[in-house]
């Protein structure tokens, strides 16, 4: 039993740790290549919170019973916990190059295999999974690099946008050293005044302007534009994101300070910052925020902080201590990319909460793919019984808005309406 995981009868992570030493041994014995297959299931997390944990676990198991069938009696199935599932794949050939080729094959059967409709509880479901692979032996790593290895390449397989395959490439560890780059280039740039603000209204279910959100551009000396997901996350990790994030909190607030002031009424009414998670959880958020705002002159009520659902659930009673604290001046609470982490609504609702901001990645199929549609549908209605205000994010169509409009959404944010511009080019929308 310790060795199998409980949900789906699959070894766990224990005997997958130990039949992939084995893999490895044997493999350099006989001197052939084996595959590694991490899978992860795109966008489950939206599933289970939205549909509840029972069919989340019964999606599991459906998903675990065709991994199961799809592979064959020497190779290893093993499920790591939550959405994660480990194939192993050994003796596929003497000669590597072909080894890549049947375990690319064997990722993309089981990846069609995955993607037909369940049937679970009365909901038919819809899931693709990002696959990634690493085969060995390569050098003379052990059981827990090619584990790493084959997450690392999951990861890629998300990034360039889900529903992939892509290999491990020794290439992939050489981020260090670009990361290394990027973090000089960012103390260079707040220095070198590189870093912009551009800012996209949001709109009512009239079209009308009713506000904004700062939205941070870097332009690089020699690479041209950055956008923010490039060096946000390691600004994130390094810690540089407290000082960008300042130059951010001040540029944006004075900016507000002035639509408040000029005839921007629309634009000033609300602005919406993004504050990152290492922001969020200085020990001096509350009382740093406040000297923000006094030093500004600008009305608290007119500011929307935008956090993410993860810094929220780390430690309830210190988060509604600064929120609280926050809220009494004014300040509203929006949960952004709303849908893609963990909590469910029942537990944020426990906090000072205003607004969600639904995840543009569950807009942008909203018109036509059903899962995404329900999922949409559901948030909106389990916002509304809780009293929260929804904006959908990343809008582009007009069918997209439609169908938002028609589910009772009522803030609206995207290209379909504008996209996130310098200042200057938002004057002649004030009116
Ligand atoms: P976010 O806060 O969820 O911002 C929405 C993102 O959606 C923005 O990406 C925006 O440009 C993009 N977007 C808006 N309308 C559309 C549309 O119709 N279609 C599509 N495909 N995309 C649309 P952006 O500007 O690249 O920012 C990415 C993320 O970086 C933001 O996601 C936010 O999490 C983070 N970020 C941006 N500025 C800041 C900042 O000042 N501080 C912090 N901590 N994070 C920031
Ligand atoms: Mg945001
Ligand atoms: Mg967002």
């Amino acid at each position: 039993m310790a060795t199998y995981d409980a949900l789906t009868d699959l070894p766990n992570r224990i005997l997958l740790m130990d039949r992939l030493s084995q893999l490895l041994a044997s493999s350099r014995r006989r001197g052939d290549s084996a595959a590694t297959l991490f899978i992860d299931i795109d966008r489950f997390k939206g599933i289970n919170d939205s549909l509840g944990h029972p069919v989340g676990d019964a999606l599991l198991q459906a998903v675990a019973r065709r991994i199961k069938e799809s592979i064959r009696a020497e190779d290893t199935a093993a499920r790591l916990g939550g959405d994660e599932f480990v194939i192993l794949l050994p003796a596929l050939s003497d000669d590597p190059e072909e080894a890549a080729q049947l375990a690319q094959m064997w990722a993309e059967k089981i990846k069609r295999r995955l993607s037909h409709a369940y049937m679970i509880d009365n909901h038919e479901l819809h899931v693709t999974a990002s696959i990634g692979i690493a085969l060995l032996p390569m050098g003379d790593e052990i059981a827990d690099d090619i584990l790493m290895h084959a997450d690392t390449a999951m990861y890629r397989a998300k990034e360039s946008g889900r529903n992939t395959t892509r290999f491990f490439i020794p290439s992939m560890q050489l981020a260090a050293e670009e990361r290394l780059r990027l973090q000089n280039d960012m103390r260079r740039a707040l220095h070198h005044g590189e870093f912009q603000l551009h800012y996209q209204p949001k709109v009512d279910s009239a079209g009308k302007i009713v506000g904004a959100e700062a939205l941070l551009r870097w332009r690089h000396a020699s690479n041209g534009m950055v956008m923010p997901s490039d060096f946000i996350p390691v600004a994130e990790e390094t810690g540089q994101i407290l000082d960008i994030g300042d130059w951010v909190l001040v540029n944006a607030l004075s900016q507000l300070r002035q639509w408040e002031s000029a005839r921007a009424a629309a634009l000033g009414a609300n602005l919406s910052i993004n504050v990152s998670p290492r922001q969020f959880r200085r020990p001096d958020f509350a009382f740093y925020i406040e000297r923000l705002l006094r030093d500004s002159g600008v009305n608290p009520g007119h500011l929307t902080l935008e956090l993410t659902e993860g810094v929220l659930v780390e430690n309830m009673q210190y988060t509604l201590d600064k929120m609280n604290a926050l809220r009494g001046l004014g300040i509203r609470f929006s949960i952004d990319d709303f849908g893609t982490g963990y909590s469910s609504l029942a537990y944020l609702k426990r906090l000072p909460v205003d607004e969600l901001k639904i995840d543009k990645d569950f807009i942008r199929d909203v018109a036509s793919d059903p899962n995404d549609a329900n999922l949409v549908e559901t948030i909106i209605t389990m916002a509304g019984n809780f009293g929260l205000e929804v904006v959908a994010e990343g809008v582009e169509t007009r069918e997209q808005f439609d169908f938002l409009l028609n589910r009772g959404c009522a803030c609206f944010q995207g290209n379909y309406f504008s996209e996130p511009k310098p200042v200057e080019e938002l004057t002649d929308l004030i009116h």
